[in-house]
């Protein structure tokens, strides 16, 4: 059961299959191009698209917005200090803001990140800064099928081993994604955590926390270590703090606000020198990239955010849409997270070769059955072709994510998509790959153009 009610609805577009067929074609067959109005159930992401609660929004509506030293920013930096210890709170307008601004002040060029794997903008903000990302996720995470508990973690043979190689001098930073979005959602152990932590001060290099999704990460970690069964999600989320230098922070996601994010930083000489970049790019440090009202909804976000409820009500649905997944016939990555679950496309698609797009065809497919947007995470976004369009680079798996936005949609939302996928299973034989068109020299997957292929 969800723990909280409806007090203000929006209603959700319902189109027919030939209103969708059409919006397909006219947007080239790339699902990011249709108008939200096309959308019935969208599952694009997690990000920014929660709903707020009655608090949070009557914290916006108290919010001071004063140019400096505003009352909402003390709240602010108030909650992030008793939730991280970090005594430096730089608000940004979102969590890639965040990883520039880190970035900019902690790495020369020529240096190297490692990371239990890199989230796209963070790597992007570390090549942007002239240094190299390098991802060490633990082999477990290879077995999507596995019910390993943490294939988040970082391969701590790798960490060590890197940590004392030939290119040792050249770590600046290392950074742990918690959960691993990178890697299908899947958390990452306080045990990886503290002996990830323990590496970095012996060697003196900083530990960052991308921490977008701390609380999922917590709250699975209070289900399945051992040691952290007795303690709420809040406990252990405090703790994972506490073993870091700082985080990179996307509000976001477990901020469960519309936009936002922030800096934490424990350093004072960094934080000096993060705040000439804040204040440059971003805004002033009471402030930085968002409005007073956004920094009291954040505080309050990251207070709701750990409530052992919500988090029992979120890992529900997150179980409820996997079982009538696999009961549809539709292998995941197990064992399913918390914000997203991930559809083994390739397998479900055996007669469409991967630079046909088994991931695209099934997203395209759940879209014109049924309304529902996903995202593809498959060769469409990771592979490559030459200029004659033959395949060079395939993804190691072709995926489609199946993101569940925070207090948004409730069971019947969640029936209704298991509907569909057992619909587009019936008729799974007939799915069309799909051909590029035309594709963008970089992120390709946003603004490609595809056409079917039949036969
Ligand atoms: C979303 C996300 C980011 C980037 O945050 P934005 O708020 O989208 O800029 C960074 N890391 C992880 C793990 C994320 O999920």
């Amino acid at each position: 059961m969800e723990p909280y009610r409806i007090k203000v609805v929006e209603p959700i577009p319902v189109t027919t299959r030939a209103q969708r067929e059409q919006a397909l074609r006219r947007v080239h067959y790339n699902l990011f191009g249709l108008r939200a109005e096309e959308v019935t159930i969208d599952l694009l992401t997690d990000s920014g698209t929660g709903a707020l609660s009655a608090a949070q929004w009557s914290a916006g509506m108290a919010g001071d917005e004063s140019y400096a030293g505003s009352r909402s920013f003390y709240h602010f930096q108030e909650v992030v200090h008793d939730l991280t210890s970090y005594p430096y709170a730089l608000p940004v307008h979102q969590g890639r803001a965040a990883e520039r601004i880190l970035f900019s002040a902690l790495l020369p060029p020529g240096k190297i990140t490692l990371s239990n794997t890199h989230f796209d903008t963070t790597r992007a903000n570390v090549e942007l800064a002239g240094c190299r990302a390098v991802d060490l996720p633990c082999p477990q995470a290879g077995d999507l099928d596995s019910d390993e508990p943490f294939k988040g973690n970082i391969d701590l043979h790798r960490l060590a081993h890197a940590l004392r190689g030939p290119d040792a001098s050249r770590i600046a930073l290392v950074v742990m994604t918690l959960t691993n979005n990178g890697e299908a959602g899947q958390p990452v152990s306080m045990d990886n955590l503290t002996r990830t932590a323990s590496l970095c001060r012996e060697h003196s290099v900083p530990l960052f926390l991308d921490a977008a999704r701390f609380a999922e990460n917590a709250r699975l970690v209070t289900q399945r270590e051992a040691a952290f069964r007795d303690m709420s999600p809040r406990q252990v989320a405090e703790q994972a703090f506490r073993l870091a230098d700082g985080c990179l922070m996307s509000a976001k996601k477990d901020g469960i606000v519309h936009i936002g994010g922030f800096l934490g930083l424990r350093d004072r000489a960094l934080a000096e020198r993060c705040e000439l970049l804040l204040i440059a790019t971003e805004g002033f440090p009471t402030y930085g990239g968002l409005a007073g009202r956004d920094l009291d909804m954040i505080a309050l976000g990251l207070t709701e955010v750990t409530e052992p409820c919500y988090l029992q009500a979120r890992a529900d649905a997150a179980r409820h849409l996997a079982r009538l997944t696999r009961e549809a016939g539709i292998a995941i990555v197990e064992p399913p997270g918390l914000h997203a679950l991930y559809l083994n496309a390739g397998r479900l698609l055996p007669h469409i070769p991967a630079h046909r797009f088994p991931g695209h065809a099934l997203a395209c497919q759940l879209y014109l059955e049924g309304g529902i947007r996903s995202v593809e995470l498959g060769s469409l976004y990771l592979g490559s072709e030459d200029e004659n369009g033959a395949p060079v680079t395939a993804a190691p798996y072709e995926l489609v994510r199946l993101a569940l936005p925070r207090r948004t949609y409730g069971l019947s939302h969640l029936n209704r998509v298991g509907e569909v996928l057992a619909a587009t299973v019936e008729e799974r034989e007939r799915i069309p790959g799909y051909r590029l068109v035309e594709q963008p020299p970089l992120l390709r997957h946003f603004r490609s153009k595809l056409e079917p292929v039949q036969g």
